[in-house]
């Protein structure tokens, strides 16, 4: 396997790295609930998606309740 001739210099890395980034996922309002989801994908508040009901919806959590049910 090739081996480096150089190190890389830190502009290079740096540079290089500017392309290294996040991008907000697209969120759209629920019509249903009026929440922010995800495009496309059932709504995890109402479990609704075009217009249907597909999943039930989870009772929302507390930090209580999860450990309760983690038990
Ligand atoms: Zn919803």
């Amino acid at each position: 396997m090739a081996i480096p001739f150089r190190r890389t210099s830190k502009l290079a890395k740096r540079k290089r790295r500017t392309h290294f980034k996040l991008n907000a996922p697209t969120m759209v309002v629920c019509p249903n609930c009026g929440e922010l989801t995800l495009s496309h994908q059932v709504c995890k508040k109402c479990g609704f998606y075009k217009g249907k009901l597909v999943v039930e919806p989870k009772p929302e959590k507390t930090e209580k309740s999860d450990k309760k049910d983690e038990k």
